[in-house]
């Protein structure tokens, strides 16, 4: 079905995306894999293709645009090659933009953002704790203030670029007496004493993308890297998953529209029993409803991308959003596996490793069930 959702200025950033994965990933991607991390030349390079500072305001060396449709096209070129290479992009430069350029004051744009938009500063954000990841609001890292400086106690875990940044936003307990309405966020930077990193997770996919613990003994973080409003921390994120959930959607539905098409080339080349396998009426009628079903959500999701760029998508709507495609990613992975038969197994195969990498698109970013909680709260229950 006809996409109605860019313009030519989203296209011709498309291209560039294109481009940027053509030349600087696909023909690495298989060191990328065996060294368990993407190289920060590979994130300059982006910065200096412009992808890096979309919602980066100009005067700090980004592109300065108020158009969620640019950040959704590039999304859709990076994931749509494989889950790490969108989500490290993604949690830097689209899930803690917000954060970085519409929670700071004047100082922290002047320190952060210009680097920040080159790649020189890259990010993660620390919500979730070995303790809990579903509910935020029962985060146990401590912050105390000292003075001038808030003294930081307490781990992370899960952190996508968690081993490789040099910034990450933290959230953590400033008022232990206020619950949900007592956390803040701050601006922990490598190099602060008592902040240190654990190994790098052994994960079932996306071996290429650094995902970490973190550690903070008694940090002291200066109060000038708190970022936004102190106890607001909850709601600040809460204002922000939405993002972080369309992109999450905007992901799944690349990853699996780009594997799909990948299978049906398969299916005409591969042959059974002197025909092509994707002949067969079993599978010819899976591609159809794999198809049926993926351009479908892709409309839902093409409303949900429009409404974000125009400030105007619901929580729940992005919950819902992230529910499906995840859940169609799953099944369309899973048929294309069965589909490449003994090859769908084989880890040189990109419809393999997108099989693996993506399994925790129903787990990350708020788990299926706490989508469908919020989704079942919107209906009232
Ligand atoms: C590869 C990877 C990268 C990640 N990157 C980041 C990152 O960059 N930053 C970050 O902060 N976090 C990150 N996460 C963490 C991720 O967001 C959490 O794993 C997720 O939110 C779930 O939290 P949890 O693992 O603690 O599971 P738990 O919260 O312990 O949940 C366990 C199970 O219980 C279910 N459950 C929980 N509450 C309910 C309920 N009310 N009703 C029904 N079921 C419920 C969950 O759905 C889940 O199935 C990442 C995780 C992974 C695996």
């Amino acid at each position: 079905m006809e996409r109605h959702v860019y313009n030519e200025d989203h296209e011709a950033l498309r291209l560039v995306a294109r481009e940027f994965v053509d030349r600087h990933v696909r023909p690495n991607e298989e060191q990328f894999i065996a060294d368990k991390a993407i190289p920060r030349e590979v994130w300059l390079e982006a910065g200096k293709q412009g992808l890096l500072g979309l919602q980066v305001p100009e005067e700090f060396g980004g592109a300065g645009v108020d158009d969620w449709r640019f950040s959704a096209v590039v999304t859709e070129e990076l994931a749509g090659f494989s889950v790490a290479l969108g989500s490290c992009w993604g949690i830097n430069s689209d899930i803690n933009a917000p954060y970085l350029v519409g929670l700071t004051n004047d100082e922290q744009k002047a320190r952060w953002l210009p680097k920040y938009a080159t790649g020189e500063l890259w990010t993660a954000i620390g919500m979730t704790e070995p303790g809990g990841g579903s509910d935020l609001a029962a985060l146990k890292t401590t912050a105390v203030r000292d003075g001038d400086d808030w003294i930081l106690n307490g781990s992370k875990t899960f952190i996508t670029n968690g081993y490789s940044a040099d910034l990450v936003i933290v959230a953590a307990r400033t008022d232990p007496s206020k619950g949900a309405k007592g956390i803040s966020l701050f601006g922990v930077e490598a190099g602060m004493a008592g902040f240190s990193r654990g190994r790098k997770l052994d994960k079932v996919g996306q071996p290429e993308s650094d995902t970490a613990e973190l550690f903070f003994e008694n940090v002291r973080v200066p109060n000038a890297n708190l970022i936004g409003t102190e106890n607001l921390g909850f709601i600040h994120m809460m204002k922000h998953l939405a993002q972080e959930r369309i992109g999450s959607a905007v992901c799944n539905i690349a990853l699996a529209t780009s594997i799909l098409k990948e299978t049906i080339e398969y299916t005409k080349e591969r042959k059974a029993f002197g025909a092509p396998i994707g002949t067969f009426q079993h599978n010819k009628f899976k591609l159809a409803e794999l198809t049926a079903k993926v351009e479908v959500t892709q409309a839902f999701v093409d409303q949900a991308i429009t409404a974000h760029a125009e400030h105007k998508l619901s929580a729940v709507d992005a919950a819902k959003a992230k529910l499906i495609t995840a859940s169609i990613q799953g099944e369309v992975l899973d048929a294309c596996v069965q589909l490449f038969g003994g090859y769908g197994y084989m880890n040189e195969y990109r419809v393999a490793r997108a099989w693996k990498d993506a399994r925790v698109t129903r787990i990350w970013a708020g788990s299926e069930e706490i989508m469908k909680e919020l989704i079942g709260r919107d209906l009232g229950l």
